[in-house]
């Protein structure tokens, strides 16, 4: 267990309620007694009674009250980090969470690094690396979708989908170490049938979770998604129509000006991410109006590409150079402004023509078949986000796959009547690689670089 004892504040310092300061490992409880005053005595030493929420003060080094608190002392390991934890609430704002981490931190323990507590309860044995890696998801959740799929994930059922199948496979391990040990007690051809099929068996369940991969990565990132279209043809009504109805939240990109701001909008539990809405919603702003270079240089890295036609407007040279930029991505065709006389014509462009969904946002029209345009692009069938196990971390699809390439190794190996060390040398990689996914045998550096992601206090 670590013996170093380590300090946060938990909770976003700002105008809110209280604030949490969180102190984990041996030395917790000494410190947490330094510094409260219970009924206007020092606690110093009066080995405070665990898993009560005391009311009290907490006093600088120069024993001046610097806040009203209520604190917990909760003896490990039956803890978050398994070691012994002190939270102290006091008010919110900046200051008293802020001087109280201080004196905390001068009685004799170091700030906590990026996810540290949670590294702790992993590094402790209290949760696998699955779940840690579900916290820092629930964490960052965007939508009730990718929170759904986490907190699965935190209730270890992933976890649980992956020891079965490691287990399996040392079931067949064992079965042919005592064929390469004993070669009298076994008949090869038993523990090779018998490996194939187990192989099998395996594979089909690595691939039906390696299938859920996209599904994960659209609910945990979102469908990145460009709104293309000449000026005026209504990119930024049918932005505010989208928001108005299904605003989920605005990030701005760190270290970019304001003009690129991306917007989550939750569309039946879809989320669709739109990037560069700055360039779209700026109407008011000549620039803005005047090309579509800007959000043409988005194309790159969007998953769906909304490509919006004016309905009264003729087919002109700025529509095609639209198309011509964005032929090799999915796209939904729409054409706006249906209420209006009709000019526009797609003949010339019959894939196009056969599959633009009319729309008219001023007569709020035809939207409802946008939305479920982009969920027939991106789901097949329907997704029980409850019942269903969805991979949504790009390291356990990798892993997976690297499982599955070692399981199939294995059945050609089989079938090329390889010697059974061919097959054992494969099996313990596959077994090697699932075992990463749950943080079996993982080195310090990816550990690191996991926790490196959470934030200070979690
Ligand atoms: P953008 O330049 O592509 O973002 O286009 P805007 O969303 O700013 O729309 C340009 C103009 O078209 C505005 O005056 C809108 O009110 C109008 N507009 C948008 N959608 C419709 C529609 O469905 N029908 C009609 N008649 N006008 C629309």
């Amino acid at each position: 267990m670590n013996s170093d004892t380590i300090a946060a504040i938990a909770t976003f310092p700002g105008n809110a309620g209280i604030n949490i300061i969180r102190i984990s490992g041996d030395g917790a409880l000494e410190i947490a007694e330094k510094i409260f005053v219970k009924n206007g005595s020092k606690t110093e030493g009066s080995k405070l009674k665990p898993r009560y929420l005391h009311y009290g003060h907490i006093t600088d080094q120069d024993n001046k009250v610097i806040d009203e608190v209520l604190l917990s002392y909760m003896k490990g390991p039956g803890t978050y980090t398994r070691e012994d934890v002190v939270e102290i609430n006091c008010h919110g704002g900046i200051i008293s969470a802020k001087k109280i981490l201080e004196t905390v931190l001068f009685h004799g323990c170091r700030p906590a690094e990026r996810g540290e507590f949670t590294k702790r309860a992993f590094l402790n044995g209290r949760i696998d690396l699955t779940q840690a890696e579900a916290v820092i998801d629930i964490i960052n959740s965007k939508t009730d979708s990718s929170h759904a799929i986490s907190v699965n994930h935190l209730e270890g059922r992933l976890s649980r989908e992956i020891n079965e199948i490691i287990e399996k496979i040392m079931q067949i391990l064992a079965n042919i170490e005592v064929n390469i040990d004993f070669p009298e007690y076994d008949e090869d051809q038993i523990t090779i049938s018998m490996a194939r099929e187990f192989c099998s068996e395996v594979l089909v369940k690595i691939n039906k979770l390696i299938e859920t991969a996209d599904t994960g990565k659209i609910f945990k990132e979102g469908i990145k998604t460009v709104i293309l279209g000449k000026p005026n043809v209504g990119k930024s009504s049918l932005m505010n129509f989208l928001l108005n109805e299904n605003r989920a939240i605005v990030t701005e990109i760190p270290g970019t000006t304001r003009d690129t701001i991306e917007e989550y909008v939750n569309i039946k539990g879809v989320p669709l991410r739109i990037i560069d809405t700055a360039g779209i919603r700026d109407t008011d702003d000549a620039v803005e109006k005047i090309g579509v270079e800007k959000a043409l240089s988005k194309v790159g890295e969007a998953d769906l590409v909304m490509m919006i036609f004016d309905s009264s407007r003729e087919l002109e040279e700025e529509d095609e150079k639209i198309l011509d930029y964005i032929r090799e991505k999915k796209t939904i065709f729409i054409k706006n402004k249906t209420d209006l006389e009709t000019r526009l014509d797609l003949s010339g462009q019959k894939e196009i023509e056969s599959e633009v969904i009319n729309i008219s946002v001023a007569r709020n029209q035809g939207l409802d078949e946008i939305m479920e345009k982009i969920s027939s692009m991106f789901f097949q069938g329907t997704i029980n986000l409850d019942s269903q196990l969805i991979i949504n971390n790009a390291r356990h699809k990798s892993l997976l796959v690297n499982a599955k390439r070692n399981l199939e190794e294995v059945l050609k190996s089989i079938d090329n009547d390889m010697t059974i060390d061919f097959v054992e040398i494969d099996l313990k990689e596959a077994m090697e690689n699932l075992g990463l996914i749950v943080g079996k045998s993982v080195s310090d550096d990816l550990v690191d670089k996991i926790f490196n992601e959470f934030c200070i206090g979690k």
